[in-house]
Formats: structure tokens, C-alpha cells, sequence
């Protein structure tokens, strides 16, 4: 198969295409190479990558397909005493000889996990995430580790100590954040897929930027364990894909209880035949008028169309009022920082990474090494949290906000007692462009509207991208404002209820196929 043929195939696809040999792995992960040598030096998608690793992996693989005489051993060294794969009989891994990246905030043995920032730049993780593991054990050769805004606290891949990651589709944009990397390298087409990991937004902004499909998965049903932590009670990793079936199939491999995360529950996986005869008769869809005032044009008519689409295919979409939305922003703010400042206070030079220099005692020390080794970001965040958190302030900040989550959690279980699922916008607008969000951090918060309520509520998200294209055409004669702004990819976002990730991408993929993009 050629390179460009290759290239058009999704994770599945390609999996299968290797499994059935008309396709080789080392094909695969030459030609997503090939990209990653012609764009990186422009996009800055990843901070590390290991080509003749990955190259070497994909010829094992592939050997051990043409003899059929592959083991897990040969596919994960050191792991001998694993399920064995070598009876030809057996099933083939879901994922086998398909090249992924994953954003650098998830260990993987033995590689640099940096997590965007100064304080971890020479930081060997010890051991691989859980996801990681599972995704190596579905076949899946990672490729890289790719750039994020410092420690996962930021919207546009800007506040990383390693420099900015551009948006492929316009490269005076941002590709959003914080797993930008992992966006910007599936978009153009340094992966096949990738890991994002989403505390506020952070899969599924970038995906909505970018023109893919983010997956947040409910809280607890990937494993935490060696994702580094910003806010533990929201932190989840999830797919970013060109497509909603790769993301049904990333969650399905990643998702599953872990006796190292004492949070991680037994999710049911997506059925993808399920989400393939997924019908929209009689379903019920709510848009709450909270998150979509105030957003762009563009926004505006994603929404109205996707509804339209929808309404004309058997469902009901009501507009309606979830007032408490309007403090979703600030409570996730006050208990994510305070979480933050909490979790961060590890790095104090002595037990993790940098430890600055000429530090006359250990109060010096820890003053030199926290001040030197966080970036702007970080450092307010840790400042906003250690306040919330303070004496003072803990009851009218910190505890307001505990409750306040508590009340949206009852708001949404109220609509989900009504509703199947909401639709919303993803982000405000398109991609801003660079430094655009930098100037004012306050906006770059209250642009995180649409995507902090699941967050907070510990449910299942997915963006998806609206077909700008044929909404783009139908208007093209009368409409030459901002050619540039217009051709950007739009994300359109669907919320379930816990557990509702069969729901979510059934739906989407019904949109996907319906008129929208793959
Ligand atoms: N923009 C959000 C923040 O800065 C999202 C973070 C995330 O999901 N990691 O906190």
C-alpha cells in the first residue's frame, strides 16, 4: 500500500489491514515518520520520539505475523511470564503494529516524562501508567511523548517549558490545550492516535481545535495510576482519534478496574457494532442555554445545524436552564488549584527532579527550586490554591465550591433523569491565535465553559468536529469575511450520564456519518 493510502486508514483499520498482512507495522510507522520529519521542526508536536525503537518493534511484529510465531514475550520483553500469544489460534491484539503517541504527563518505563516542565526535564519515569501498559499490550507500538502545557494547566500548549506546539491546521494558531501535542501530531498525521489526558478540557478542547474526536471518559474507569496528577478528582486519560469508532476502540483497550488506583471502577465498554446501528428515534437531547450564550458564530450555527440534524432523524432537542452552570468556571478553578497546590508541593527539589543551585539551607532550597523549576502557570495555580485553602479562606472559598460541585451533580442527575444526553459547544470559538489567550489568563478560564461541568461531575464527554465544510459551502457566494478563521475546524460536544459512553458515541457516530467529517 502506498504511504498516502496508508496514511487515510484509521487505528482500526489499520490494525486489521496489519493483522490480514496487506499492510506491514514497519510501513505504518515509517510513514507517520515521514510526516513527523517534514512538519515537527514547524508543529513541535512532540517532546521526545524513538524511530529506530519503533521501527525495530514494527519489523518484530511483523515477523512474528508472517511466521506466526509471535509470543508477549517478543512483544513485551521482560514480560514472559504473561498470557501467552503464541498459539496461532489465538485472537490478535486489537491494536498490534499500530503507531500511538502518548501526551508526557503518562510514565512509560525507562522514557523522559517531563509533563512540559522545567522540574521534571531530566525526569526517568520508573515505571509505565496503566494505560500504557494496556495499550502496549494491545499491540500498539508507542511512537512518542508529546507536548502539553506545563503539569496539564492550560488551554492552548503555550505554557510549555519546551516551547509552544502550533496547530497544524493553521500554524498561527494554537492547537488548544493542555494535550495540544497529542492533538496537533494525530492531525497531522504523526500518529494514528493518541493519549490526551483531561482534568478541565484538556482532550477535548484541543480535539475541537485540531478537527478530531476527543474522548473523556467517565472518572475512574481508566486507571490514574503513573498519570501524574494535577486534580486528582478529575483527572481521567483518554483517546484522541480522526474518528469516533478509534476512540470507542482506545477506550475500550485503556478502561477497566486497576488494584493500583484505588478510584478506578469496572466501566462497561463500548459495543462498536452497537454504535454502528445506533438509532436516534425517541432520543431525548438537552442544550443547556448556559453554554451557548456568549459563544462565536460559528458555535452558534454548529449547534442550531447539529440540532436540526438531529431533530430530523427522530430526536427531541430542548433548549433549557441549568443556572448553576454559571459557576462552573469558578468552583472548578478554586477546587483544581487547591487540588494542584496540594499535589505539587512534592516537588520541593529534594525528592523529584530539579533542585536549584547555591541554596544556603532547606527553606532556601525549596524557595530557589519551586521558584526556578514552575513556570508562570503553575505558579498560579499554586498561589490561587494554597489561598482557597488557607485558614482564612477555606470555608467561604473551598467549601462553597465542595458544595456548589455537590448541587451540579444533583442538576445534572436531574436532566439525565429527562434526558439521554446534553449537546453543547466544545469551546467558545476556533482556535485563538498564538499568545492571543496568553495576554489575559482570566478569559483563558472562562473559555473553559463548555468543558469543566462533565469534568467536575466525573462524567463521559466527547468532542467531535462539526462539518464546517458543507456549512462553509452552502454559504460560500455571500460569506468572504476571515477565509482563514473559516476554514478551522468547529467541536460540537455531547455529555452523558456516568457510564454513558455507548450513549455518547453512538450518537456521535451517527453525526460523524451523517454529514459529518471522519
Ligand atoms: N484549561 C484547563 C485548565 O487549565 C484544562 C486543564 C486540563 O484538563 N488538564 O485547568
Amino acid at each position: 500500500m502506498e504511504k498516502k493510502e496508508i496514511l487515510t486508514l484509521s487505528a482500526i483499520e489499520l490494525a486489521e489491514n496489519i493483522r490480514e498482512q496487506k499492510v506491514t507495522s514497519e510501513e505504518a510507522v515509517r510513514a507517520v515518520f515521514e510526516n513527523i520529519d517534514e512538519h515537527e521542526c514547524k508543529i513541535h508536536a512532540y517532546l521526545d520520539f524513538w524511530k529506530e525503537e519503533s521501527l525495530k518493534k514494527a519489523r518484530e511484529i511483523d515477523e512474528m505475523l508472517a511466521n506466526r510465531a509471535y509470543s508477549e514475550t517478543a512483544l513485551n520483553p521482560g514480560n514472559s511470564e504473561a498470557e501467552g500469544l503464541a498459539d496461532p489460534g489465538e485472537e490478535l491484539p486489537p491494536l498490534l503494529g499500530v503507531p500511538v503517541a502518548v501526551k508526557d504527563n503518562l510514565m512509560l518505563s525507562g522514557r523522559k516524562m517531563t509533563c512540559g516542565s522545567k522540574m521534571l526535564q531530566d525526569y526517568i519515569a520508573p515505571y509505565s501508567a496503566t494505560c500504557i501498559e494496556k495499550l502496549e499490550k494491545a499491540g500498539a507500538v508507542i511512537i512518542g511523548k508529546t507536548n502539553m502545557d506545563e503539569f496539564g494547566m492550560g488551554a492552548s500548549t503555550e505554557h510549555s517549558f519546551f516551547g509552544a506546539t502550533l496547530n497544524p491546521k493553521d500554524t498561527n494558531r494554537v492547537p488548544g490545550g493542555s494535550s495540544g501535542g497529542s492533538a496537533a501530531a494525530v492531525a497531522y498525521g504523526g500518529a494514528f492516535a493518541a493519549l490526551g489526558t483531561d482534568t478541565g478540557g484538556s482532550i477535548r478542547q484541543p480535539a475541537a481545535f485540531c478537527g478530531l474526536v476527543g474522548l473523556r471518559p467517565t472518572y475512574g474507569s481508566v486507571s490514574r495510576h503513573g498519570l501524574t496528577s494535577f486534580a486528582s478528582s478529575m483527572d481521567v486519560a483518554g483517546p484522541v482519534t480522526r474518528g469516533t469508532r478509534d476512540a470507542a476502540a482506545l477506550f475500550n483497550i485503556v478502561t477497566g478496574p486497576d488494584e493500583k488506583d484505588q478510584t478506578s471502577i469496572s466501566a462497561p465498554k463500548v459495543d462498536l457494532s452497537k454504535m454502528e446501528s445506533y438509532d436516534l428515534t425517541g432520543k431525548r437531547i438537552a442544550v443547556p442555554k448556559q453554554l451557548i450564550s456568549g459563544g462565536s458564530i460559528e458555535n452558534r450555527e454548529a449547534i442550531d445545524r447539529t440540532s436540526e440534524f438531529l431533530k430530523n432523524n427522530g430526536a427531541t432537542v430542548d433548549l433549557i436552564d441549568m443556572p448553576l452552570l454559571d459557576y462552573a468556571v469558578a468552583i472548578y478553578y478554586i477546587l483544581s488549584s487547591a487540588e494542584a497546590s496540594a499535589n505539587l508541593s512534592r516537588y520541593d527539589g529534594i525528592r523529584y527532579g530539579y533542585r536549584a543551585s547555591g541554596a544556603e539551607d532547606i527553606t532556601e532550597l525549596y524557595r530557589k527550586t519551586r521558584s526556578e523549576g514552575f513556570g508562570t502557570e503553575v505558579k498560579r495555580r499554586i498561589l490561587l490554591g494554597n489561598y482557597v485553602l488557607s485558614s482564612e479562606h477555606f470555608n467561604d472559598c473551598y467549601r462553597q465550591a465542595e458544595r456548589a460541585r455537590d448541587m451540579l451533580k444533583k442538576a445534572f442527575a436531574d436532566v439525565f433523569s429527562k434526558y439521554d444526553m446534553i449537546l453543547c459547544p466544545t469551546a467558545p470559538g476556533v482556535a485563538p491565535l498564538l499568545h492571543e489567550i496568553d495576554k489575559d489568563p482570566l478569559s483563558a478560564y472562562i473559555a473553559d465553559l463548555c468543558t469543566v461541568p462533565a469534568s467536575l461531575c466525573g462524567l463521559p464527554a466527547v468532542s467531535l468536529p462539526f462539518a464546517r465544510k458543507e456549512a462553509d459551502s452552502a454559504r460560500k457566494e455571500e460569506d468572504t469575511a476571515d477565509p482563514s478563521a473559516k476554514a478551522l475546524p468547529v467541536g460540537i460536544q455531547l455529555i452523558g450520564p456516568r457510564f454513558g459512553e455507548q450513549e455518547i458515541l453512538g450518537a456521535a457516530r451517527f453525526l460523524e456519518k451523517g454529514g459529518q467529517k471522519r
